[in-house]
């Protein structure tokens, strides 16, 4: 095992993005963060195949939801880090994907900065990015797409949420594929929404448990989406992408579901 790193410190925490899941999709960086941690919180969605490069004698601390259980509230997970940090243990917070993107790393940076304790982030692979690479697409395309939005399909609670028809109306006239994170338990409402600025047969694919042994897809439009969701039994981690680049695909599969 390499020894720690200066910048990994105790005292300090870093926040490392695990990647989609693929551990072979970790960084550089974030392995030697891994390794030189002596106390890891770990979320849901981090494969524990990444803990592979935690050192034997390190503490980890599963805080997400696993078999059905509740979640660990943040306020807790809040707490744990600090109280890490402040006992002088190297901490690293493993997140799914990067801890930028929907992983509510910014709250708990501010958190952690406000008590005074030095921060560091690692970036990680994107669900999003992953997935629509898994199928082979580019997310952007000189002829078909000049941008993506990452979005997610679940709001706040209290949050008026996103406003899918102006997105679908931009979507359309800016050329723009978009990545929804979060949108399967609101896919009957985004979908209705959605076709408000985008033809029925714009394609769509849904990626279940992307980039691991057992991701599913299914290639779609999004005129079918809600009916597809339901027919293959997808669920959520999944991520919902439109657009124009999934053209090629769609026709290829056309409507079909693999099991990897
Ligand atoms: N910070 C994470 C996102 C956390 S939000 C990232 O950057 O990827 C959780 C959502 O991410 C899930 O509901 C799902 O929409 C998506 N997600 C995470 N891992 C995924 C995977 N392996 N396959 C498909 N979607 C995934």
């Amino acid at each position: 095992m390499k020894p720690p790193l200066p910048e990994f410190r105790p005292g300090t925490v870093t926040l490392v993005g695990a990647g989609p899941g693929d551990p072979e999709l970790l960084t550089l960086k974030a392995v030697r963060a891994i390794g030189a941690a002596t106390v890891l919180l770990v979320d849901d969605l981090v494969n524990d195949a990444v803990l592979e490069h935690a050192n034997p004698n390190a503490r980890i601390v599963h805080v997400g939801k696993r078999g059905g259980c509740k979640s660990t509230p943040q306020a807790f997970i809040d707490k744990l880090m600090l109280m890490a940090a402040r006992e002088g243990e190297v901490v690293v917070r493993l997140k799914g994907g990067d801890p930028f993107v929907f992983g509510r790393g910014g709250e708990e940076i501010e958190h952690l900065q406000a008590e005074g304790i030095g921060v560091q982030v690692v970036n990680g692979i994107t669900a999003g990015l992953a997935a629509v690479t898994a199928l082979g697409v580019p997310l952007t395309h000189r002829d078909h797409a000049h941008g993506v939005v990452f979005i997610t399909g679940h709001a706040k609670p209290g949050d008026a949420g996103t406003d899918w028809r102006a997105l679908a109306a931009t979507a359309r006239d800016a050329k723009l594929t978009l990545v929804i994170y979060m949108g399967i338990s609101g896919a009957a409402h985004i979908q209705q929404a959605l076709l408000d600025g985008l033809h029925a047969d714009t394609p769509l694919a849904i990626i279940q448990h992307a980039t691991l042994a057992h991701q599913r897809e299914a290639v779609t439009t999004l005129g079918d989406m809600l009916h597809t969701i339901e027919r293959e039994g997808l669920g959520s981690p999944a991520v919902i992408v439109v657009g124009d680049v999934l053209r090629g695909v769609a026709a290829a599969h056309a409507d079909l579901v693999r099991a990897a």
